[in-house]
């Protein structure tokens, strides 16, 4: 018996990196897979391995940002799977890093839009569900920059610094109807997106890890199950740094 045996687990950016983790770590859990990508193709290999840990899966080309294919792709996952989605996990995103003096309005409203906008969309899509079953959990994958800041990322700071703000409104918004809404703020994990560092990068980063080594997405996979799943039922509105120590 999984923690989420029975229930329909969503998770976006599920292609690769952290978020292929997350989905890995549900369904070794028990859950049934939603997984949504900007092509549906590029998560064949998660399906493959979720299909492995014998859950179900389907897959969902959508861009997170797009409201009107956030909200077809969430009555499509509901309908395909017979019931509310139970799990949400907010994880796609993306860096446009550049200091602000050369930042573009495009680099600003690519990383707005993918990051925040889209934590919003899917987050009001799927809680639909979740109130008329009154049950549903919410995780969000924000940042430690969006706690601390960083030189070069105004545009990833200020979007993931806003949806740990609009984690604990929803949790607020929610809690009334059995519907939890957390946050998960990575530090530096292994992923395509932190591989794009240069290596002086990296090593000045370790440097600052009390830990002594990266995150692996499997790290933030461990805590997005421990908020998804009732072992946090008392938990709502609270962001947990996974950063090795980096920020304390
Ligand atoms: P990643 O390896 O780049 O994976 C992100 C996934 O999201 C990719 O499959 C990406 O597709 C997809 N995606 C991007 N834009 C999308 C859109 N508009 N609609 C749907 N899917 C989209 O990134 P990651 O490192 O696993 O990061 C996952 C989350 O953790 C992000 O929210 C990130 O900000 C956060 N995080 C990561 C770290 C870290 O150190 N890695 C630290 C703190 C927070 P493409 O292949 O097209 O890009």
């Amino acid at each position: 018996m999984g923690q989420f045996d029975g229930k329909v687990a969503l998770v976006t950016g599920a292609a690769r990196g952290i978020g292929q983790a997350i989905a890995l770590k549900l369904a070794a859990d028990g859950a049934d897979l939603a997984l949504c990508d900007l092509k549906a193709e590029w998560l064949e290999e998660t399906a493959g391995l979720v299909k492995e840990l014998g859950r179900r899966v389907e897959c969902y080309s959508v861009d997170v940002s797009n409201a009107a294919g956030v909200d077809a792709t969430v009555k499509q996952i509901e309908a395909d799977f017979g019931k509310a989605v139970d799990v949400l996990v907010n994880n796609a995103g993306i860096t446009k890093d550049g200091l602000l003096m050369r930042m573009s309005e495009e680099d600003w409203d690519a990383v707005l839009n993918v990051n925040l906008k889209g934590v919003f969309l899917f987050t009001k899509a799927a809680m639909r569900g979740m109130m008329k079953q009154r049950s549903g959990s919410i995780v969000n994958i924000a940042s430690i920059i969006g706690l601390i800041g960083n030189p070069g990322q105004a545009n990833y700071a200020a979007s993931k610094g806003a949806v740990i703000a609009f984690t604990k409104t929803v949790a607020k918004e929610l809690s009334s109807r059995n519907i939890r809404c957390n946050a998960v703020a990575p530090g530096f994990i292994k992923t395509p997106m932190t591989d794009k560092l240069s290596e002086e990068v990296q090593q000045k980063m370790l440097a600052n890890i009390p830990l002594g080594r990266f995150g692996a997405p499997e790290d933030v996979a461990n805590v997005v199950a421990f908020l998804a799943g009732d072992a946090s039922g008392y938990v709502t509105g609270q962001v947990i740094s996974t950063c090795g120590g980096m920020v304390m």
